[in-house]
């Protein structure tokens, strides 16, 4: 966007960078280790293009947060981790008649898709978030660097197509590529009539179904509430590659980047060893999906 001379650009980023980044974040490189993202970020693509203006965020995209963070973004690229960001990102984007872009990658693997005001949404396609620990993560799974090049690539190329006006008339469909095999496939995508989201539901943007976090004082912990049951003995086979596990009947132990995550059959996932609820939910994004 920046190199095309798109004029305003907002990044919002909650994380920081870091090493195990480099091998996929083109924008940033081991100079700016422990930075925010948004604002390494920023500073790149100021020296690529210093005829545009860029508005680093360094905020958690939430319910609370997001109408004063996109007001007046004529289109949304989602570069986000998880479920529950874009279902907000897609009440928001319904609500006020504004176009986003789904982007993601997961090993070998990419998807991409324009959605437009009036058509197919993002909760037709997903219409729940899955339960924690159902899917595997970037952090879990890997995600290959190049894969995510292409994913970057196809949505880059719909948001110029969209602000030039080229993509009113396009099909609605979902780019689904897979590097192993060098395949590219197009899936329509077909507005669901049970869609909660095209009936006018805003569970998401109004934060009843958005995963709410709360501080435990004194604990230096943080606690994300559930989503549903999870298979804990499952959890902690894919955990375990990752850190400490220490599984037991009745939650489950994880000690990943200096921090412990316990983890309840009901989803419940409690954060020791910080206050932030963004790091907390940064973090269980990351290694359970959310
Ligand atoms: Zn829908």
């Amino acid at each position: 966007m920046a190199r095309a001379g798109v004029g305003e650009l907002v990044l919002i980023d909650r994380d920081w960078v870091e090493q195990t980044n480099l091998q996929r974040q083109l924008l940033f490189d081991e100079a700016d280790l422990g930075e925010p993202k948004a604002v390494a970020a920023a500073r790149q693509l100021g020296r690529v293009n210093s005829a545009i203006r860029v508005f680093p965020r360094v905020r958690d995209l939430s319910p609370d947060s997001i109408e004063g963070l996109l007001e007046g973004c004529d289109l949304v690229l989602d570069g986000t981790d998880n479920f529950a960001s874009r279902l907000l990102l897609n009440d928001w984007a319904l609500e006020t008649g504004t176009a986003w872009i789904y982007s993601a990658a997961l090993g070998y693997r990419g998807q991409s898709a324009l959605f437009l005001p009036g058509g197919p949404c993002f909760r037709c396609f997903l219409p729940e978030i899955p339960p924690v620990g159902s899917v595997a993560t970037c952090d879990t799974a890997g995600v290959l660097g190049p894969a995510v090049g292409v994913v970057a690539s196809l949505s880059a190329c719909k948001a110029l197509r969209y602000l030039t006006g080229q993509a009113e008339e396009d099909a609605p469909g979902i780019d689904l590529f897979d590097a192993s095999q060098s395949a590219m496939r197009r899936a329509a995508l077909q507005p669901d009539p049970a869609c909660p989201a095209c009936h006018g539901e805003r569970d998401f943007l109004l934060g009843d179904a958005y995963p709410r976090s709360s501080v435990l004082c004194g604990r230096n912990a943080v606690q994300l509430p559930g989503a549903g049951a999870i298979d804990l003995a499952e959890l902690a086979a894919r955990l375990a590659p990752h850190g400490d596990v220490q599984p037991s009947r009745f939650f489950l132990r994880f000690a990943v980047e200096g921090l412990t995550l316990t983890v309840f059959p009901d989803g419940r996932c409690v954060i020791l060893g910080t206050e932030d609820p963004a790091r907390a939910r940064a973090v269980k994004d990351r290694y359970l999906g959310g």
